[in-house]
This record gives structure tokens, sequence and C-alpha cells, in this order.
């Protein structure tokens, strides 16, 4: 305890004009000083947008099960889909007689079956944004592990006679690693069939995944899609906030149904919308973007 509380009122008598004249110089100094304290106390690490998603990804039970609940559903979901020959989870792209087709899922890597946090906690620690050399690098040392509930998703609809089809958005160069990568953890490799699809493998597969869904498409009935990003979905992920809310509201029975969505808030196109996804764009405009799209209260 310190301040004028602390200090015994009788002594004010015994004040001298030097002392008055010392205890001024240092409250002055006091003054001064308290910035210079503030400063010191954030000597520690600087600060990183990416800190509290990434605890809670990598650390948190509330995260793990919310996780496990998604691939609850997804069980139930696809014993139903199965069971229903006009059920599909890609309504552009399924077209023709489809109900006859056999089964597969389409399904997003990062995040939604791969744990990448390490990624994550090092761009936090080092202060780095996302880099695709630095991220290639971190798919080649295979570390990803499996996010919870995932892998027995994925095996039990194999055993189910059902196609897992991983649509990435992981690049041409980055498939081995993550197919030995994946190969490790036990997850189903399609057997003769590739059903690894990543980004740009063909001219027509850019990062938006409808043309993925359409090859699938064109040889089974995709019972479900799985991802932790709206584009993993719906090709308007890239618009407006606006927009992602009009096509998000469109679809809105598919969610929880044949739509199943991983929680992930430490990135995707959720993050960028504020800004136009312009990565262009210094962190300082990006978080000051982001600041102004929120709606807040004005205080007491
Ligand atoms: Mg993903």
């Amino acid at each position: 305890m310190s301040g004028p509380e602390a200090r015994a009122p009788g002594n004010k008598r015994e004040e001298t004009m030097t002392m008055r004249f010392v205890r001024a110089l240092s409250l002055g100094l006091a003054v001064l000083a308290t910035p210079l304290a503030a400063a010191h106390a954030q000597d520690g690490p600087p600060p990183h947008d990416g800190l509290l998603a990434t605890l809670w990804m990598q650390r948190s039970v509330e995260y793990k099960a919310s996780c496990l609940a998604a691939f609850t559903l997804a069980r139930i979901r696809l014993d139903q889909a199965l069971a229903d020959a006009k059920w599909t989870a890609a309504p552009v792209e399924q077209t023709g007689a489809y109900e006859s087709l056999p089964p597969a899922i389409v399904v997003d890597v990062d995040e939604t079956l791969l744990d990448n946090s390490a990624y994550q906690v090092w761009m936090i620690k080092a202060d780095q944004t996302f880099d695709s050399k630095t991220w290639t690098k971190f798919v080649s040392a295979q570390i990803s592990t499996a996010i919870p509930g995932a892998l027995e998703f994925a095996q039990y609809a194999d055993a189910k006679g059902v196609k897992v089809f991983y649509v990435t958005n992981r690049s041409g160069e980055e498939e081995e690693p993550t197919r030995q990568n994946m190969a490790k953890l036990g997850f189903p490799m399609g057997g003769n069939v590739d059903t690894f699809l990543m980004a740009r493998e063909r001219p027509e597969w850019g990062s938006a995944k409808g043309t993925r869904r359409a090859h699938v498409a064109k040889d089974y009935r995709i019972l479900l899609s799985i991802g932790d990003n709206f584009g993993d979905f719906d090709d308007a992920y890239r618009g407006s906030e606006a927009e992602r809310l009009a096509a998000y509201e469109k679809n809105v029975a598919r969610w929880g149904r044949e739509w199943i969505m991983l929680p992930n808030p430490s990135y995707g196109s959720f993050d960028t919308a504020p800004y136009m996804h312009d990565f262009k764009q210094s962190r300082a405009v990006q978080r000051k973007a982001k600041l102004d799209v929120l709606q807040g209260w004005q205080g007491p």
C-alpha cells in the first residue's frame, strides 16, 4: 500500500518546506515515470492477433469437445444419407441421375482433419503471418496431428464403403508429404482412386472448390461436405460479409445436415472478409477493418 492513505495524519504537522519540496519533486518524478512503468510492464511477449484463438484450439477441452460433437453428428448424418438415395451434399454440382452412384464424402483437410496449430504457434512466437513458403516447409515436416474425432469418423465412413475425398487447398507440391502425414495417422488413402484433390492440380481447380466437387459428383453421390471454412461448402465464400451472410442464409437448412462445420477461429475467410480478402493490406489496416465492422455497446 502506498499513496496518501498510507501516511499517518500526524506527520503532516511536522512537514517542512524542504520536505514539501522533496515530496513535490517525487510526485513529479512519479508522474513522469508512469508511462515508463506502463511501457516496462508491457515488456513481455508482443501482442499477436492469433494468440487467443490458437490457445483455444491447441489447449482447450472446449475445442476438442466441439470437434467431437461435429464428427458424432457427421456419423448420424452419414447413416441417414446412405439410407436416402435422393440425399446429396452438392446441390450445385450433383446433376443428372445421381441416386444410384456409389457414395462419397468431400472433406477438407486443414483444421478439419489435420490440426496444424503448431504452425499457428510458430507464427505467434516469431511474429509472422501466413506465407506459402513457410507453410510448405511446415507441411514437409509432417507433424500435423488428427483433429479429435476426425480419424475415427473417416475410418467409419471408409468401413461403410463410402469413398473419402480430400478436397484441400494444399498444393500439388504438398501432396506427397500430406499423403504421408495422413497415412501415418491412419486415414483412408483411397485405394486405387486418387482421393487427394489438391488446388491447381488441374487448370480449372482453383482455390474455390466447386470444380473439384463437380469432379467427384460425376462418379459419386456426395453424402456430406465437411470443413472449417465457408469455402469448403460454397464458392461464395470470397464475397463481402453481406454476400457471405446471404449465401449462408440461402443454405440455412443444410448446416448440421449434409454440411458439417468444424470450429476454427484462428484463420479463414471470416477473418479476411472485413478487408475484402485483400492480403496486400498491412496488418494495421487489416486490424482496423476488423474493428470497424464490429458492433459494440457505447460503454457506461
Ligand atoms: Mg480447412
